[in-house]
């Protein structure tokens, strides 16, 4: 049984309420947690008084030192804490590892990049000439807020959610209040253990909360952030909180996605580029049983291709074991929660009553292997065919979060590019095809929906990477139904914890205070 704690102004804390942490592959009670509602006020200026300036205080590349060493940390426990994610977060051991590499890969890239940006605390743009007197310039320049970052992370990726948002906003000077989602909060506990136990943060530069955070996002001020990841209802309760709308604290929202790949017409079965498309698909629907942000959710098909695609996928997708993720066999483990589990079979449900039919798989029945019968929240994955898909409303406004995807058939390209846009606004698409007219139709058409967009044609075919995978050098969010976020992009994402201001005045003083030795 592990009790998962507070780290709140230095010291580990337990919850006086506790609430059971259930194994999703057993049901077994693993855990506990608070199920206090703390007034957190006191650790809000802890953080404010003592984190802040500390950090501050630092350089960038000794930030970015401070940086590698967490990210040694986690990397040390790896194998310890893939075991936690199995046990209590009901993940294959490759799920694990996609989990806490992408935490300790993060962290490792912003040491990184804190060492390039070298011996200074503020980013500067180039200045320009005001008026007629060329001694008169006008220089933009960022430093670090001078308030607190609130972290608020989905139960999907424990390690991995809290260790990007976490090395952007350390490399960026701002202490952090971190809270897990209750569900997978063990893992992010025992990360939270090794990012504390590396001692390597200043005092009050890292908080960790376990359970509820109170009414601590109404308490944030002018220069705080808030930077939360989950659903979009979630979302929305957030972004109408009082210090958003009242005092201008600067949120950034990761929300749902209905993520999309599409196949171009000129792709035969047999070529390497749908050999790629087929290995995706699988990949996105069922790594981490399909919990992921970045999931392909749509699978856009010429008309004509729609019946063999549906026979391929399938026959993927049925060698696909389901089952207890400690099973080496196993590819892929239980959904997080039974809430998970009933929302995706009403996911599914819905998607049907929309127009959508069930091609593969079965969203009520499921045989796991390894595990006691009856227990644990596992499905199948399921496959869906949408003949019409524009009139199947639910398939371009429902994120079914789990192993599930619908096959939408088009006739041209134009048609297609209209269908992704129905997502309102996704985190990532992937395009799939060879011949650049078309290729330009779909980048064009669909770019502008999207914060990321990936293109595998013949030349990079085997070199891409897969969709839902999110690179640290390349900003992460999305338009609209996604949250109207952006997160790391390398450089980029430390804007959201800095200030941008214009200086304006004496050329000769910003050169000396902006491009010379910096402050
Ligand atoms: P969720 O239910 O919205 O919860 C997200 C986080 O918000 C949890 O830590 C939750 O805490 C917390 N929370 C809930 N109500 C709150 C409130 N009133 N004040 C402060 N915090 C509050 O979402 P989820 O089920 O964990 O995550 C699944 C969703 O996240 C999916 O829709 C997925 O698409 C989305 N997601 C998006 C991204 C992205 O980068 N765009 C990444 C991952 C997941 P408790 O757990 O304690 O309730």
């Amino acid at each position: 049984m592990i009790e998962v704690k507070s780290y709140l102004m230095g010291a580990w804390v337990a919850g006086e309420r506790k609430s059971d942490l259930l194994d999703p592959s057993t049901e077994a009670v693993v855990g506990s947690i608070s199920a206090d509602r703390p007034n957190l006020g006191a650790v809000l200026e802890h953080a404010r008084s003592a984190g802040g300036p500390a950090l501050r205080a630092l350089t960038f590349a000794q930030r970015g030192v401070i940086l590698k060493g967490l990210s040694k940390a986690i990397h040390t426990q790896r194998e310890a804490l893939i075991e936690v994610s199995i046990t209590s977060g009901g993940t294959t051991r490759s799920d694990a590892k996609f989990d806490l590499d992408g935490a300790s890969g993060t962290l490792a890239y912003y040491a990184a990049l804190g060492a390039k940006l070298g011996e200074t605390r503020l980013l500067s743009e180039p200045s320009e000439q005001l008026g007629q007197d060329s001694r008169f310039f006008g220089q933009h320049v960022w430093l670090s807020r001078e308030g607190v970052a609130l972290h608020v992370n989905a139960f999907n990726f424990p390690a991995w959610g809290l260790a990007e948002k976490l090395a952007v906003a350390i490399l960026a000077g701002v202490p952090v209040i971190t809270k897990p989602a209750t569900s997978t909060s063990i893992l992010a506990f025992r990360v939270a253990e090794a990012i504390v136990g590396a001692n390597v943060l200043p005092a009050g530069a890292f908080h960790f909360v376990a359970g509820s955070v109170g009414d601590l996002v109404d308490q944030l001020g002018p220069t705080d952030v808030l930077a939360f990841t989950g659903s979009a209802d979630t979302g929305a309760k957030l972004r109408g909180s009082r210090s958003v709308v009242g005092r201008s604290t600067r949120v950034n929202i990761e929300a749902d996605s209905l993520n999309s790949a599409v196949l171009a017409p000129d792709v035969e079965p047999g070529d390497d580029v749908y050999r790629i498309f087929l290995r995706d698909v699988v990949k996105e629907m069922t790594q981490k049983t399909g919990q992921k942000c970045t999931a392909t959710r749509r699978v856009f098909v010429p008309r004509g291709q729609a019946d063999r695609v549906i026979e391929d996928l399938s026959a993927e997708l049925s060698r696909v074991k389901i089952g207890h993720p400690g099973n080496d066999e196993v590819r892929m483990g239980p959904l997080a929660t039974k809430q998970q589990r009933d929302d995706f079979r009403s996911g599914v449900a819905k998607l049907e009553a929309s127009g959508a039919r069930v091609v593969f798989g079965s969203a009520t029945e499921v045989s796991p292997i390894g595990v006691p019968d009856g227990k644990g929240f596992f499905v199948a994955p399921v496959l869906l065919r949408a003949d019409e898909p524009s009139k199947a409303d639910a398939v371009h406004a429902h994120e079914v979060f789990g192993p599930c995807a619908t096959v939408c058939l088009y006739d041209t390209a134009d048609e297609a590019v209209a269908l992704v846009a129905r997502g309102e606004g996704g985190l990532v698409s992937t395009v799939y095809g060879d011949d650049r007219e078309t290729l330009r139709t779909f980048i064009m058409g669909i770019a502008p929906y999207h914060g990321r967009l990936l293109v595998v044609s013949a030349k990079v075919a085997d070199k891409t990477i897969t969709p839902g995978l999110v690179l640290p050098s390349c900003v992460h969010g999305g338009p609209g139904r996604a949250g109207g976020g952006e997160e790391l992009g390398g450089e980029r994402g430390l804007r959201f914890y800095m200030q941008r201001t214009a200086v304006q005045g004496d050329r000769a003083l910003l050169d000396k205070l902006f491009e010379g030795p910096k402050a």
